[in-house]
């Protein structure tokens, strides 16, 4: 018996160990939209994403130009394509100007998955819902390692002999080098040794 998993409305069977494959494909979008929408192929999906990190301001700019004077035309063309916004599918121009190379939309006007380029921004929490925070940007301390600026509250360690990393930014934290077994075993061994000079001092 395979083992079985439901998540919402998909039935995820598990063939072998990491093999999942969904027997009922569509059924999520045809309770939620009414309608069965393809989704992009993950290998597809992988090679948009390698295209997406090396998206320039030039990239988004032409995007954005292209949806724009597509919505124009739409506007401009009557009330047939109108609201521009839902028709803007229909309108010609050249899909090289888009990010990736094509629309950000099937030619039925679904969405396109493998033509939206990634936000360039978090977008801010809606009006009223922003949380007050009590921000000092003075706050920080400079990087023991590398000197950078760690805008975070200074704090003493508490927990005994602070840690030799607990005055690093996070990127000296992450590339700290692992000690090998050897090297421990030297570390653990130095803090038993006394210094003998204090035995000769009178
Ligand atoms: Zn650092």
């Amino acid at each position: 018996m395979p083992a079985r998993l439901c998540v919402m409305s998909f039935d995820f069977e598990c063939v072998s160990d990491t093999k999942w494959v969904n027997p009922n494909p569509g059924s999520f979008d045809r309770k939620v939209f009414g309608q069965n929408k393809p989704s992009a192929d993950p290998a597809a999906m992988r090679v948009r994403d390698q295209k997406q990190a090396s998206l320039t301001d030039a990239h988004y700019i032409s995007h954005n130009c292209e949806l724009l004077r597509r919505l124009r035309w739409c506007i401009e063309n009557g009330p047939t394509f109108w609201p521009a916004h839902q028709h803007v599918h229909k309108a010609p121009g050249d899909d090289r100007s888009f990010a990736f190379g094509v629309p950000p939309w099937h030619r039925d006007g679904s969405v396109n998955s493998l033509g939206i380029p990634d936000q360039r921004c978090v977008e801010p929490p809606m009006p009223g819902f922003e949380l007050p925070v009590d921000y000092d940007s003075k706050a920080g301390f400079n990087c023991k390692k590398c000197q950078q600026w760690v805008p975070i509250q200074p704090r003493p360690y508490e927990n005994g002999i602070e840690p030799e990393d607990w005055w690093w930014c996070l990127t000296c934290r992450k590339n700290k080098p692992k000690l090998t077994a050897k090297q421990k075993q030297i570390l653990e061994e130095s803090k038993t040794l006394k210094d003998i000079r204090m035995w000769t001092k009178p």
